[in-house]
């Protein structure tokens, strides 16, 4: 079980921001809106949505691949958002990165011993005869031998493949990473491995993971807590076991709803969720799910719920968890016992 302590990584009120793509747009797309999330030393926090929601920019925040347009990023308690330089190159070697597609983060052109190596390298740590026997323990960690070292990366499988991207993050023996959707372009048997492996290497050392992905059972397996995003902001935050049971939401309902009941509450309704997502140039103020949401009513579209306390721990961003709007009998079951359809 994870040691929970102070956070080790904050994010508070992050923003991300993009010019418009198209000259007949003025306005730019907030990707991200206002995100603040504690991750404690040796949880897995998970961060789930659809795509297009800001989870993989909010992961790339959060390992100081992208600058925010607003907010701050800590690190151990210290503002780290616009430390530069040497400092940057330190941190580097505590907050790490893996990418969902392997073969895309593996340089084609390097063996395995060498991709595994550079990182040691590049950080001046140990000599060629260190670094290689490091690499080796490595490749055994992860079951395979060390004739791997001369292989490429397109000799090996999928799932091979991604265990090297993730023993590479590894190689400064990091204390947080980053793992963004790393198992969603695997086959599901692989997967299982793949997840079993990340949740022994963090038994090993420590680790402190964000595990971001739009699968629900995936995240449902591996996560300690799990935050649910939409449209750039987070609605609902909760304890694993407790945001699959009662989840609060509209939208996290529609999500948990989807997968199969043993996960969730039992007897459940599917709910279905009708379109895509809004175009977040479109929406201005109010509650980004509002032009989803079959409960939205006048105040959704005015304003930008606030949280609400559903149980220690566990909060959400909905008008209907309000105190006033409580008043008026709304409660949680009876909106997730009267939602109908046939899936998500
Ligand atoms: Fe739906 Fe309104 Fe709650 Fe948003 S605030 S989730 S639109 S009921």
């Amino acid at each position: 079980m994870p040691s929970y302590e102070a956070p080790l990584v904050e994010l508070k009120r992050i923003e991300k921001s993009y010019a418009p793509r198209t000259a007949t747009r003025s306005r730019k797309v907030r990707a991200v809106r206002g995100v603040s999330l504690s991750i404690r030393r040796g949880e897995t926090l998970g961060l789930v949505g659809e795509s297009g929601c800001g989870k993989s920019t909010v992961g790339r925040i959060a390992a100081r691949l992208l600058e925010p347009s607003g907010g701050t990023l800590h690190y151990q308690g210290t503002d780290i958002t616009n430390v530069r330089g040497k400092t940057l190159r330190r941190l580097r070697q505590h907050i790490q990165y893996v990418f969902q597609d392997p073969y895309a983060s593996l340089n084609p052109r390097f063996t395995i011993g060498r991709l595994l190596e550079e990182p040691l390298k590049y950080n001046r740590i140990g000599n060629r005869r260190e670094r290689q026997r490091e690499v080796v323990e490595m490749l055994e960690r992860i079951g395979l031998d060390a004739a791997y070292k001369d292989r490429y990366p397109h000799e090996l499988s999928g799932g091979q493949r991604q265990r090297v991207g993730i023993v590479r993050a590894l190689m400064l023996n990091p204390e947080f990473v980053v793992l963004d959707e790393p198992v969603s372009a695997l086959d599901v048997s692989v997967q299982a491995q793949i997840l079993n492996l990340l949740k022994s290497l963090q038994d090993e050392r420590s680790l402190t993971y964000l595990f971001i992905s739009h699968d629900l059972n995936v995240v449902h397996y591996i996560s300690d807590r799990v935050a649910v995003m939409y449209l750039g902001s987070i609605v609902e935050i909760a304890d694993v076991h407790d945001l699959y049971e009662r989840p609060s939401h509209p939208y996290t309902q529609a999500l948990v709803s989807s997968i199969p009941a043993e996960r969730g509450a039992g007897k459940r309704e599917s709910v279905i969720l009708s379109g895509d997502l809004p175009d977040p140039a479109a929406l201005i103020g109010g509650c980004p799910f509002r032009t989803r949401c079959r409960h939205a009513f006048d105040r959704c579209a005015a304003e930008m719920p606030d949280w609400s306390e559903v149980a220690e721990g566990h909060a959400v961003r909905c008008h209907l968890w309000n105190e006033e709007q409580a008043g008026t009998d709304v409660r949680q079951t009876e909106i997730f016992a009267s939602a109908g359809g046939t899936g998500l």
